[in-house]
């Protein structure tokens, strides 16, 4: 498909100079800016084409302007977007149950968020802390390098600095331990057990940390554990879960269940919503104890229904489990022929990283801008990894022409 057949110039319009006068500068920006989306084809401003390999950050599970998520969004809104939580929502209670009978949950709360999510998953673990297990002054266990959002809570939860630094006061009750490490596992678990550890959240594969998947012998260790004590397991499926694994969830790649889980970002497809998902024993809220104006409205759950009945109906879990693999090869050929630039290609299904050697300059984003420049969006997990989240309907033809162009890119940021 050419651009000039897709791209609907009419509002392709953008100022740059209004953007940065009147929007607050939290981000750091590429500079450009995209008009236009079909499947895993963006187009920005300038008609400029580019392959889409960060899908909004693991987010847009179908690609763009995929017809079922089209036709969901024109059909509900057409007959009813928004009532609020003070009514009983029914495509709510549909999505509950698909998620339910599609994971090791028995019950979910939405929200709009991966940040509100694990709020809400701090606050169930805390209840769960004080009126199950009568501890008065619970521990939260997270780990290094994780991420889990920017709220306080979150970003306190979040086990880089660099995410908390001049927000203190951080929120009391969080330790840290680092990832994937058993023996630090244990001491720490001894050094909190007194003072009483409500849970440990930790996510199955890091994602903004650097595409780091967890160890098997780890995960086994930790469900151990909190099966001896009476921990709660939270899993931040956010970024993982939702089938971008080659699973439907991050976990069942390491054979062990949480209690808890979250999920967003690629939940409803790029439509912004996030859940809470958990098991019966630990379901203490009750109401009045929680709540979302906006969450698991119709058209969101809708749209989430649509995605996930997709990826069922169309089987699109072993385009990623095949996807994978060819991007996979093809990092590590990449890895192999430039040895002093790479050390190591890590990652599941369509969420994979190529690490960058720490004795290099190249950074991350110098690739990405290479990348840009030649039509292909790749994004940064932190200055040394280089992250591909493309949309999980990617064909294999797609990721020919993208590892193709990312050889290219390397070869001239190489000298
Ligand atoms: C993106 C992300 C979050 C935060 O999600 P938001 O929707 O930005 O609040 C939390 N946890 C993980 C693992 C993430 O990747």
């Amino acid at each position: 498909m050419s651009p000039e057949t897709v791209l609907d110039n009419s509002q392709a319009t953008f100022n740059p100079q209004q953007f940065d006068q009147y929007v607050m500068s939290t981000y750091g920006r590429f500079p450009i800016a995209i008009a236009q989306g079909k499947g895993c084809t963006l187009w920005d401003t300038d008609g400029k084409s580019y392959l889409d390999l960060v899908a909004g950050i693991a987010t847009c599970t179908l690609g763009h302007a995929h017809p079922t998520l089209i036709k969901a969004v024109t059909e509900q809104i057409q007959k009813l977007h928004h009532v609020s939580n003070l009514y009983y929502i029914p495509e709510q209670g549909e999505l509950a149950q698909w998620l339910v009978e599609h994971s090791c949950a028995d019950r979910a709360f939405f929200c709009n968020s991966g940040a509100e999510a694990n709020e809400a998953a701090i606050k169930l673990a805390r209840k769960y802390a004080h009126t199950v297990r009568g501890i008065e002054n619970p521990v939260i266990l997270t780990a290094h390098s994780s991420f889990h959002g920017r709220t306080l809570a979150t970003i306190t939860a979040t086990g880089q600095p660099k995410y908390q630094k001049n927000f203190e006061p951080l929120v009391p009750g969080f330790a840290y331990v680092p990832y994937n490490d058993i023996t630090a596992l244990e001491n720490a678990i001894a050094q909190y057990s007194e003072q009483g550890i409500a849970a440990i959240l930790i996510e199955p594969l890091q994602g903004e940390g650097g595409v780091c998947p967890g160890d098997l012998d780890y995960f086994l260790r930790l469900r151990k554990i909190c099966d001896e004590t009476g921990i709660l397991l939270i899993f931040d499926e956010v970024q993982v879960g939702v089938g971008r694994s080659g699973k439907y969830w991050g976990y069942e790649n390491l054979g062990v269940e949480p209690d808890i889980f979250t999920s967003a970002k690629g939940l409803a497809g790029g439509i912004p919503m996030g859940a809470m998902l958990c098991k019966e024993f630990c379901q203490v809220f009750t109401g009045g104890d929680h709540a979302s104006t906006f969450g698991g409205n119709p058209l969101v759950c809708r749209t989430a229904l649509a995605v996930l009945q997709t990826l069922e109906a169309e089987d699109i879990l072993s385009n990623v489990i095949a996807r994978g693999e060819q991007i996979r090869k093809h990092l590590r050929a990449i890895a192999q022929q430039f040895p002093d630039t790479f050390t190591e290609v890590r990652g599941w299904g369509l969420i994979n990283g190529l690490q960058i050697h720490s004795e290099t300059d190249l950074t991350s984003i110098t690739i990405v801008k290479e990348a840009m420049t030649q039509g292909l969006l790749v994004a940064p997990a932190g200055p040394k990894v280089l992250r591909f989240v493309p949309p999980l309907i990617i064909s294999a033809a797609e990721v020919e022409a993208g590892m193709e162009t990312l050889k290219t890119v390397i070869e001239s940021v190489h000298n």
